[in-house]
């Protein structure tokens, strides 16, 4: 395995080997919330009692060492981590759920607090991009599998060294210089998802990748490692990265690694773009100053944004690369539709009577409205949006629906939107209050001969 180890690393580890255990649990006390110390006082009983070695690792040793709150408890068991799964649960009274092949488990405590519980293991990559085919083993090679050097350290839970701190690759220095390395040259081959990792703690932690580490990332985009990915994965990491406390900075890092070629080659490739998407921070603080029905889902305001200006085509060809659900994919081109005609009703007619703007709002989803108010230059937008929200929503809508105008003797066909339009007007401007007056509305306006 060393001789995968970058010289970096290898520098690195030789250092570390001279260390003393440094214990943390005077850290793990200050830092930590007493119930979830507790909690780890208990895994590490069990792990006594069934005398196997247990270690708390990865993004929970990172924030401790960082004093940022993590609830996300990762355990890793040298043994079988399963039957061990199945003992804390029935020691906190829980649930776990195991994923055989993988030797994983989830613990559910009754809280709702869960605990991630993995076998101490060696990966194997059968091709590039691949999920890892798995072994038993150590904790060492369980270390040796993971992303960067600030996300491979475990702090022991049982025996002599309870509450030591396990760092071979000196991330403690990592940590402090703030800078994200890989463990070794192949990484970003091996799993292309790392490379979107790195921006997210780069760009959560305000940290800086280190210079091997960039140059080996740019490599890998160079090759197109990412083309290897599945589908899934690809949406997963980028979705990962715009419910981030920043999106547009990793949107920003993205674009110039030319990480979003992989998805689509048209993907924000113009400055006038980017420049709709810088807005939508300040359209978000606008939108938590009026009344909403619901909050907007951030990560799908970004992900319109990153697929509203491509063409037809283009589009589709992305959905299909990121393999969106079905769900997802129609939401997208409802947004896509609808946001491009609002835009244009905007452009060409100047003042819009109380129709224009409950038709434009009733068919926008939040999450839209937000793209739209970012994507329009002028601020009408937000003062009908600010009409449409305060004082026509929820009067607005009509009680019949399209089955009671065929049962009414309509035809269905264009001619419903305008019903449906005289009729949330008529709702807006108090002309009609029941269901009654809107089938005599519908009757005096539309069936009469
Ligand atoms: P977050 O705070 O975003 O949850 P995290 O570090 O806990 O950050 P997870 O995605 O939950 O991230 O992963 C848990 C741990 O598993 C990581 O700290 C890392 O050690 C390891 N890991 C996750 N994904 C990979 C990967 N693609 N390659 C190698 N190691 C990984």
């Amino acid at each position: 395995m060393h001789s995968m180890v970058s010289s970096y690393m290898r520098q690195k580890l030789n250092s570390e080997q001279k260390g003393k255990p440094q214990s943390v649990k005077s850290l793990i006390k200050a830092r930590l919330d007493e119930n979830v110390f507790g909690l780890l006082e208990r895994v590490a009983q069990v792990g006594e009692r069934r005398d196997m070695s247990v270690y708390v690792v990865g993004g929970f040793v990172r924030d401790l060492l960082l004093n940022i709150p993590n609830q996300d408890i990762d355990v890793v068991a040298e043994g079988d981590g399963i039957p061990f799964a199945v003992h804390l649960a029935e020691e906190f009274g829980g649930a776990v759920k195991s994923h055989e092949k993988f030797g994983t488990s989830v613990v559910t405590l009754p809280d709702g607090c869960r605990i991630d519980v993995a076998t101490a293991r060696v990966e194997y990559y059968q091709h590039p991009g691949a999920l890892p085919t798995v072994e038993k083993g150590s904790v060492t090679s369980d270390l040796f599998r993971r992303d960067f050097t600030i996300n491979c350290m475990a702090v022991k839970l049982t025996g002599v060294d309870a509450f030591c701190l396990i760092d071979f690759f000196n991330a403690a220095a990592d940590l402090k210089n703030r800078e994200i390395h890989i463990l070794h040259d192949l990484s970003f081959i091996d799993d292309p998802c790392r490379l979107f990792r790195a921006i997210r703690f780069e760009q959560r932690f305000g940290f800086k990748i280190g210079k091997q580490t960039e140059s080996l990332m740019r490599a890998a985009i160079k090759k197109r490692a990412v083309d290897s990915l599945s589908g899934t994965r690809l949406f997963n990491e980028i979705k990962l990265l715009v419910k981030e406390k920043r999106p547009m900075h990793c949107i920003r890092r993205m674009r110039e690694l030319d990480l979003l070629q992989f998805v689509s080659p048209e993907m924000l490739k113009d400055r006038e773009e980017v420049e709709t998407l810088e807005r939508l921070g300040s359209v978000f603080s606008w939108a938590s100053t009026i009344t909403l029905p619901r909050e907007p889902e951030i990560w799908r305001v970004y992900f319109l944004a990153l697929f509203y200006f491509l063409e037809e085509d283009a589009f589709l060809k992305a959905a299909d690369r990121l393999q969106l659900s079905a769900r997802m994919k129609n939401s997208l081109e409802r947004d896509r539709t609808t946001c491009r005609a609002s835009l244009r009703r905007l452009q060409f007619q100047k003042e819009w009577e109380p129709k224009e703007v409950c038709r434009t709002f009733a068919d926008l989803s939040i999450d839209a409205v937000i793209f739209l108010v970012a994507l329009s230059s002028s601020s009408e937008i937000k003062r009908y949006a600010n009409i449409y929200f305060t004082q026509y929503q929820g009067k607005s809508q009509p009680s019949l629906t399209g089955d009671d105008l065929v049962k009414m003797g309509m035809n269905p066909g264009p001619v419903f939107q305008s019903v449906f339009d005289a009729l949330r007007e008529a709702r807006v401007m108090g002309r009609v209050k029941t269901r009654e007056e809107e089938v005599a509305l519908v009757e005096e306006q539309f069936l009469k001969p």
